[in-house]
Order: structure tokens, then C-alpha cells, then sequence
């Protein structure tokens, strides 16, 4: 169920406990000689209505389009929102959804860069509606990580930026917009054993890298390992946990609001 296709009676008449409402998030920034500037949001919203769709009493809200993209700005067509503003705006997102009762928001994040964002968002936000509704965030290619990483064939660093996973998954659900003949392989030097660029690597350090230092075509990985039948196998991965998540979330407590 898309949530701006409903129209306000039908919102509700939606149960406020059991509906988990979707926040798709993601980025619009260079993504390779081959890929187009929405995959991020693209990839979020679509894994976010397959699961939805699975998990039923579940319904998708409009992504904003917008992320987190400072490190990709090197690059013509990225677009970046300040952090303060990302945040800015889903706080008003989601208050919003909260002044209507509804009480299980989940944010499904598409885009690294938006990671540190939403790890604040799920504290702050929780605790600010805190015994009237939950709030939980994630970046669901990290929920499906064991999945993907049986589904892979690249070596560490093959996955990180228009690479075999998002190559995959946009040549699964719009394949007219891969350009797969432009594209090229980077395994970038992160610099050191501490860093990593690979999506499912995992680094205790956060530092800032910009993407014009770490490869010049703006990919990172290799989308040359990339087809469409992958793309579905990763796609069907991703939403099944995501669904599964969805259907845990809905039972998740919500405590007494104190007096
Ligand atoms: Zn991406």
C-alpha cells in the first residue's frame, strides 16, 4: 500500500497499533558512468513496497527523494541536504505520523551516507515519542547482509557503490536505466587495514572519504559481475528480511508513557 495514494478517511481507518508505517529514505548522487542519480531512493522504495507487501498491515510512505551525499558532490547531478536539514525533515515526517496516533514507524534506508543520521533519528525521535509510538531505522542491504554475502561473487570491496549489488538490483527492477556498457571496475585503496569501502565491511572507524579520491569513475566495486537474474536473487533477499523484520517490529512492546 503506497500511503500517497490513500486518501485521508482511509489513512483513518487504518489500525494505529498493529499498521508499521514505511519511511523510504535514500540519495540522489553520481552512481558510476552507468546508473542513474535516484538508484539509492529507487532501490529503498521499491525493496520497502515488496516487503510491505509480504508482511501485509503495512504501508509504504513517499520517499524524499533528498539524502546525505556531501562525500559524492565531486561529481555533476549529486544533490546534497545538509545533515541538520535530513534530520530536520524527518523529524517533521514522523512527528507528523505520531500527531496521528500512529504508533510503529520504521525508516528503511538505502543510502550509506545517511547512516550516521538515522542512528541519531532512531535515539532522539525515540526517545522524544517515547510510550506513544516506536521508532526503529536500518539500511536494509546491512538487515540482509548473510543473505547477500551467499549471493555475491566479488571479492571485499566489489560491493560498494554502483557495484554488483545496486548494479543487480536496478538491472532487476528498472533495467532500461542501466547503461552496463559504460560501466567500470574500481576496487579502490581505502588507505588503510582500519577502513574499508565494502558495503557489507563493516569498520569500527568512521572518518570522511570522498568519493573523487577513492575512484574516478564514482563507482566502487565491480558492476561487471552484475545481471539482472542476480539483481532479482539480491532483491528477493533484501525484501524477505525485510518483511520478516516488519512482522517482528509489530509485536515490538510499546511501554506506558509516564505520567
Ligand atoms: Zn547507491
Amino acid at each position: 500500500m503506497r500511503f500517497e495514494e490513500l486518501t485521508s478517511p482511509e489513512v483513518d481507518l487504518l489500525d494505529r497499533d498493529a499498521t508499521v508505517l514505511v519511511l523510504p529514505l535514500g540519495s540522489v548522487e553520481q552512481h558510476g558512468r552507468h546508473m542513474p542519480l535516484g538508484t539509492d531512493t529507487m532501490l529503498a522504495h521499491a525493496v520497502s513496497l515488496a516487503a510491505a507487501d509480504q508482511a501485509g498491515d503495512a504501508v509504504v510512505l513517499p520517499p524524499p527523494w533528498y539524502g546525505f551525499s556531501a562525500h559524492h558532490m565531486r561529481f555533476a547531478g549529486s544533490v546534497t541536504l545538509r545533515a541538520e536539514t535530513l534530520m530536520a525533515m524527518i523529524e517533521d515526517i514522523v512527528g507528523s505520523l505520531v500527531q496521528h496516533g500512529f504508533r510503529r514507524i520504521l525508516i528503511v534506508n538505502g543510502h550509506g551516507g545517511n547512516g550516521g543520521v538515522i542512528d541519531v533519528l532512531a535515539s532522539t525521535l525515540g526517545h522524544r515519542h517515547y510510550g506513544r509510538a516506536r521508532i526503529a531505522a536500518l539500511t536494509y542491504f546491512q538487515l540482509a547482509r548473510a543473505a547477500i554475502a551467499t549471493l555475491r561473487q566479488s571479492e571485499p570491496g566489489g560491493m560498494g557503490h554502483a557495484c554488483e549489488f545496486e548494479t543487480a538490483m536496478v538491472q532487476h527492477i528498472r533495467p532500461e536505466l542501466v547503461k552496463i556498457e559504460r560501466a567500470a571496475t574500481t576496487y579502490p585503496d581505502p588507505g588503510s587495514r582500519y577502513l574499508t569501502t565494502d558495503l557489507l565491511g563493516g569498520s569500527a572507524i568512521r572518518t570522511y572519504h570522498d568519493f573523487g579520491d577513492l575512484s574516478p569513475t564514482g563507482t566502487l566495486g565491480d558492476p561487471s559481475l552484475a545481471t539482472p537474474e542476480k539483481g532479482k536473487a539480491f532483491f528477493d533477499a533484501v525484501a524477505g528480511e525485510l518483511a520478516a523484520f516488519i512482522g517482528d517490529f509489530r509485536g515490538w512492546s510499546i511501554p506506558e508513557q509516564a505520567p
